[in-house]
């Protein structure tokens, strides 16, 4: 069977994926090995289980929850949200397919799936042009090597095998993993009245979920180490000190910890309390299992009548994916990191592995639809020694290189495009959106200006920013801008040549991908350049500068003054940049260099250009910065 694109899994990935294809009239199919979708859910969660983001983080594209939800919607209520979101875009998988094998014929530039029905016991090859493996990192439950554990005379489960305590009434349980599921379960299981202790062998930080819904609305203006440090505050207030209990905590903070590994922190549901009264044991790892008795790391001994093993899923991705392995590393999980984690060679995606849970499915769905939607416009044939993806769009295209104009001009004219659903797309050689602000700016910059005139149509600044909008919280508007409006750039895309073709009457634009070094034409009815005043820095030439003994940068290089203090440092240029920069180091200078004065001087000169180069008559006053 020939499909544009198959989608593999039929979790709220697929789902999303197969709506947004669906609203651009992509066709498509999932194929789903069990006899329902949402099977993780339906299947393999316990009864106890809730959403542990607030429902605003956790809405899959174009389909808010019902008002009428609690914040933290409980297990029923999100599969009925996904049978809704499943019949509103006119989703039906096909079940009991299960994909046992997909390669890339090359000859044929087409993916070839194999699957097994299990209900009829047949094989069945599909054949598509863009595959999305939408399978979950949660595809099959860990269980650890525990010494012994074969000749364990109790019952042993995963915990996606555990639904509630009904069974355990008045038995020992041992539940294995202090993350958000054993923490879970081992207070479902004391609630039923089995004699509940808890494995925490990792650290964990343990909050409430009042504490993340906090936390994520602070994210858009607070930096990470701010919201941490209340994060943390507040949970020592909420819970005292837990390590006496016998849970560490991390050294990095929840969020942190979050946003660079995507573990979410463990949520408290009542199972702190158990622990602190001892209802529920705290123990170090397992050492070894005899008959019925379990030792621990700490030497102590107890007899279980059963175990759950709240020790994680693997994903199956890389078990039956021959060709594409390159997207994942060995246990499964993209290489890339977000934003491009979501795409492969050769039309292959992966949708719901960004490890942030249903908000990164949600932009995994809209990038991947997005890029389907242009690249199967498209054809493929060879020009001059390489494979050039020609698109025949009759859209608006928007050229960006991420500078500070630029970045407004860019973002905004493509979010007021997609308003008047106009086609368009946004072309950006870095990794990022706001690279100018994430990657090239210091970290004392705020806008110079006001927020009221600083504003991307139709989003104003909350109204608690400041008047002058920190950096951080500047990114972080542009951040929510971008997904607010869906604007989603093809980032890693050079534009090296843009011409206007007279005979064709539209513009033709060559794209360099910077990672595969693939070059892509494009053509458009209309070309919209937003590449901005500062695309290079620009250093002047100074006589000797080649030849200084010192260290020179240029000001989009310079972060803050820390490495500097107690050096001698010239600022070149006395423009914003120029001021705020001397001033950042004459504060390090206060700050951080008063024991340093009579240490041996370095000399560093910051030329910071289009500006003039000698005003610092008054910060020379300060004898802050030498004038050489
Ligand atoms: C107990 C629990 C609670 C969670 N709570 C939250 C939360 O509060 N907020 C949040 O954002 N995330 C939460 N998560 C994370 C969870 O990963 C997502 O909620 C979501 O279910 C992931 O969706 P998915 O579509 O990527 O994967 P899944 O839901 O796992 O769907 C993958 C589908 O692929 C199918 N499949 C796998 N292999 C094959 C194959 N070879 N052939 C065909 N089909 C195949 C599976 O049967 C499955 O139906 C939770 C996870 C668990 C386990």
């Amino acid at each position: 069977m020939e499909e544009v694109v198959v989608i593999i899994g039929a979790g709220p990935a697929g789902l999303a994926s197969s709506a947004c294809l669906n609203r651009l009239g992509i066709p498509n199919i999932i194929l789903e090995r069990e006899d329902c979708y949402a099977s993780l859910w339906r299947k393999k969660a316990y009864d106890r289980v809730k959403l542990h983001l607030a429902k605003q983080f956790c809405e899959l594209p174009y389909m808010p929850y019902p008002p009428n939800l609690p914040m933290f919607v409980p297990k029923n209520d999100f599969i009925s949200y996904l049978d809704n979101y499943a019949s509103h875009f006119g989703i039906n998988p096909r079940f009991h397919c299960s994909v046992e094998s997909v390669y890339y014929d090359k000859i044929a530039s087409k993916w070839c799936i194999l699957v097994k029905n299990t209900n009829l016991q047949t094989t069945e090859v599909y054949i598509a042009k863009f595959l999305v493996v939408a399978t979950g990192e949660n595809s099959e439950g860990l269980i650890p090597k525990v010494p012994g554990l074969d000749g364990f005379e109790g019952m042993f489960m995963h915990s996606s095998q555990y639904e509630n305590g009904k069974d355990f009434v008045g038995k020992n349980v041992l539940v294995v993993g202090c993350g958000n599921s054993g923490m879970e379960i081992a207070y479902d299981l004391f609630y039923w009245g089995a004699h509940t202790s808890i494995v925490a062998r990792s650290p964990v930080h343990v909050v409430s979920k009042e504490i993340v819904f906090l936390g994520m609305c602070l994210l858009k203006y607070l930096p990470y180490r701010l919201v941490d440090f209340i994060a943390i505050t507040a949970s020592k207030i909420n819970f005292g000190d837990i390590s006496k209990y016998g849970i560490q905590r991390p050294t990095e903070g929840p969020f942190y910890i979050k946003a660079t590994t995507g573990r979410s922190p463990t949520i408290d549901v009542g199972a702190v309390q158990k622990i602190k009264t001892g209802e529920i044991q705290v123990f170090p790892s397992i050492a070894c299992i005899k008959g019925n008795e379990i030792t621990f790391e700490n030497g102590k001994s107890k007899q279980y009548d059963a175990i759950i093993f709240a020790t994680g899923y693997r994903s199956t991705v890389l078990d039956w994916l021959k060709d594409g392995k390159e997207l994942f590393n060995g246990n499964g999980m993209p290489k890339l990191r977000f934003p491009n984690h979501w795409k492969g060679e050769n039309g292959i995606y992966c949708a719901g592995f960004s490890q942030k849970g249903l908000m990164g499915i949600s932009v995994d769905a809209q990038s991947i639809a997005a890029d389907i939607g242009l690249a199967w416009k498209g054809t493929t044939y060879d020009v001059i020694g390489g494979p050039y993806s020609v698109l025949q769009l009759n859209m608006a295209m928007v050229l960006k290189s991420c500078e500070e104009l630029a970045l407004q001009a860019c973002i905004a004219t493509s979010a007021c495009l997609n308003r008047l659903k106009i086609p368009n797309i946004v072309f950006e050689r870095e990794d990022c959106c706001g690279s100018l602000w994430k990657k090239r700016t210091y970290d004392r910059l705020k806008l110079h200006i006001p927020k009221q005139y600083c504003e991307l149509p139709y989003m104003p600044y909350p109204s608690n920013a400041p008047t002058f909008v920190p950096r951080n919280g500047f990114i972080a508007y542009l951040d929510e801008y971008v997904s607010h409006f869906v604007v989603i750039p093809r980032y890693n895309r050079s534009v090296e040549h843009a011409f206007y073709d007279a005979d064709a009457g539209k513009w033709r634009i060559e794209v360099k991908n910077v990672f595969s070094h693939a070059r892509e034409v494009y053509v458009a009815q209309f070309l919209v350049v937003a590449t901005g005043e500062n695309a290079e820095g620009v250093i002047p030439d100074v006589p000797g500068l080649a030849g200084f003994a010192g260290e020179y940068m240029h000001a989009s290089q310079f972060s803050n003054g820390r490495k500097y203090s107690g050096k001698d440092v010239l600022a070149v240029g006395s423009w914003n940049s120029g001021m705020e920069i001397s001033y950042d180091l004459c504060q390090s200078r206060y700050m951080w260099s008063q024991r340093k004065c009579s240490e041996k001087k370095e000399k560093a000169v910051f030329p910071i250009l289009s500006q003039s180069a000698v005003a610092f008559s008054a910060l020379r006053a300060h004898g802050c910065i030498n004038s050489a």
